[in-house]
């Protein structure tokens, strides 16, 4: 019990310096993980084959899935922006750029804390244009995958914890995991 107070008190003790909206102490099995998110990725994500950070340059469905599946603990949280327009994908880009550059800063604050961790977000946003697939990643310690990539179901696992996704006319929402042991 001990072990678990200590882990929200080091968490406490930072996150509240962040633009986080709402924040959730998950387990990996609080997930909703399926093989089929990669088909959907492929069929409907305008990402895939895009970016060295998204499928098919990831590993594969279900070593992703056991890469989550491997820590004790998945931190989930949300940021939340207004925007001009929340159906036009390029008025939604900045908000999104500000919500990587806080996942990217909070995992560093988990790995001086935790050591190895697994952050997902919404996808690499590192570079103006990816290199993908012509010439390798230039920041391949830094960029994050997106959270569908590793076969979470996020929209539905939000349902089911009752994370707030919709904050009114306008307002986007944005999700990252990390995973960590403690
Ligand atoms: S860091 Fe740059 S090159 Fe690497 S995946 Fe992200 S956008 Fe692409």
């Amino acid at each position: 019990m001990n072990g678990e107070k200590d882990y929200k008190g080091i968490i406490e003790g930072f996150i509240y310096d962040y633009p986080v909206c709402e924040f959730y102490y998950l387990e990996p099995r609080n997930l909703i993980f399926s093989d089929k998110v990669r088909y959907i990725c492929e069929h409907e994500c305008p990402h895939y084959g895009q970016s060295w950070a998204c499928p098919p340059a990831i590993d594969a469905i279900d070593h992703c899935i056991e890469e989550c599946g491997a820590f004790e603990h998945a931190f989930l949280f949300t940021s939340v922006a207004e925007v001009p327009d929340c159906l036009n994908f390029s008025a939604c880009l900045e908000a999104r750029r500000d919500h990587e550059r806080m996942t990217l800063e909070l995992r560093g604050r988990f790995q001086e804390h935790f050591g190895k961790v697994l952050a997902l977000s919404t996808g690499c946003m590192l570079c103006e244009e990816c290199t993908y697939p012509g010439a390798p990643c230039r920041h391949p310690e830094d960029r994050l995958s997106t959270i569908e990539s590793h076969g979470i179901l996020i929209m539905e696992t939000a349902s089911l914890l009752g994370v707030t996704v919709d904050c009114g006319n306008n307002m986007v929402t944005y999700i990252s995991l990390i995973f960590f042991n403690a």
